[in-house]
């Protein structure tokens, strides 16, 4: 029995080279010139006008909620099926968490979002599900739509400014999509990665905010974030360390976020080669995946090119067609018992207790609970063989005939 997990961290001997460096010759952990290259390396791969590194997806996203205003009794709008961070992070800060219905192709759907807004609606986030970007055109439209931004009530100076609806991408897996041949990053007003071990790029932990947003000093707004995300502090230790200089001032009501230089050179050495090697190793995999299963009828291929997008292939998201799923369940019994690490993504927020307990229900979501109930996501990433692939392919298969078939 050959053993697939579900994911690895890709650690090469250029992560090691990297780490070795900021190890022995920068003399520096927290962050400082790796952290400076890395966010060089991420506005070149996005275009982004600006780019700042924090220590996760959560610390990025509330730093710029935060930025926007956001307050107790605000709406964000949010796809029922996401991970469970896009509507923590919105309820931490005191706002609600407004779920909307998903398509079949996994993302947000435009129409739900536009019977949600109401005139506490201060944002939008539309997750690229498994790396396959949103309709941002559509979303842009909406927020644009002078109908819609009548409603908007602006509550701080930045509100007043933009003066309707901001649009925050959780980008969390799809840094490398290309969405009408523009970038993941550069998409929305802000876009937000995450860098957690099992994402195309990683740093340990970590994330990246890339600024966007039109008609304002994005620079600003870089400048307010990197205050907010050390208490509030005017100088970072580098600063203090360059100028030579103690004396510091608390500007805001901060909290911590910035990502030290030690986990910015693991995603260093990795962003360097992306675009060359490891986003081609991932959609080489995603399509050998596409040839085995499209013979079958059952299969369900997950969304990942069309004219316009280009998926970045974060997740390989199958689905079987017309399975309970009672019946997933036993196809993934099945191929974990013969060595295949598998996921489900996502178990949907409604589904989960803290949740329901809000009064979020399910029944609310048909099309996330369909897709849901149908999907298994197979593993997919940098160092995979050949042979790995075709057996996880194999398994599958089996699986479906032995589970589903013959019962
Ligand atoms: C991983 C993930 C996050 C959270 O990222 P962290 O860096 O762990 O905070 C948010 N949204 C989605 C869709 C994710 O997959």
């Amino acid at each position: 029995m050959m053993k697939v997990p579900f994911c690895l961290p890709l650690i090469d001997q250029d992560v090691i080279n990297e780490v070795n460096d900021a190890l022995i010759n920068t003399g520096w952990l927290t962050t400082g010139p790796k952290v400076q290259a890395f966010e060089e390396e991420i506005k070149k791969i996005t275009s982004a006008r600006e780019v700042l590194c924090v220590n996760s997806w959560n610390s990025g996203t509330t730093l710029a909620l935060k930025w926007w205003g956001i307050k107790p009794g605000d709406e964000i709008i949010i796809p029922a099926y996401t991970y469970s961070a896009t509507a923590l992070t919105v309820m931490n800060l005191g706002a609600k968490a407004v779920m909307v219905d998903v398509e079949d192709d996994f993302n947000i759907s435009v129409q739900k979002i536009k019977s949600a807004i109401t005139a506490k609606t201060k944002c939008i986030i539309p997750v690229d599900i498994g790396g396959y970007p949103c309709d941002y055109d559509e979303i842009f439209e909406l927020v644009e739509d002078p109908a819609i931004k009548r409603l908007f009530i602006p509550e701080s100076e930045n509100q007043e400014r933009l003066n309707r609806i901001l649009v925050l991408a959780d980008s969390a897996h799809s840094i490398g999509a290309l969405y009408k041949k523009r970038h993941s990053g550069a998409l929305a007003d802000i876009s937000v990665f995450s860098f957690h071990s099992v994402k195309n790029i990683t740093t340990g932990e970590g994330g990246a905010v890339c600024l966007n947003v039109p008609g304002l000093s994005n620079s600003d707004i870089k400048a307010f974030l990197k205050h907010f995300y050390l208490y509030g502090q005017t100088k970072s230790a580098l600063d203090k360390t360059r100028t030579g200089s103690w004396r510091y001032d608390i500007v805001s009501q901060g909290m911590k976020g910035n990502m030290p230089d030690i986990c910015a050179s693991i995603g260093l050495a990795q962003i360097r080669k992306y675009t060359t090697d490891l986003l081609p190793e991932r959609k080489e995999i995603f399509a050998r995946y596409n040839s085995a299963f499209q013979k079958f009828e059952w299969a369900v291929l997950p969304p990942h090119e069309t004219d316009i997008k280009k998926s970045s292939c974060h997740l390989y998201m199958l689905r079987i067609r017309s399975i309970s799923e009672y019946q997933r369940d036993k196809m993934i019994e099945y191929v974990s018992k013969r060595g295949v690490g598998v996921g489900v993504h996502y178990i949907p927020m409604a589904m989960f207790s803290l949740f329901k307990n809000k009064g979020y229900n399910i029944k609310d979501y048909p099309n996330t609970f369909q897709n849901y109930e149908r999907e298994i996501s197979l593993p997919i990433y940098n160092g995979l063989t050949v042979d790995q692939i075709d057996y996880v392919i194999d398994t599958v298969i089996n699986a479906y005939t032995d589970v589903i078939s013959y019962s």
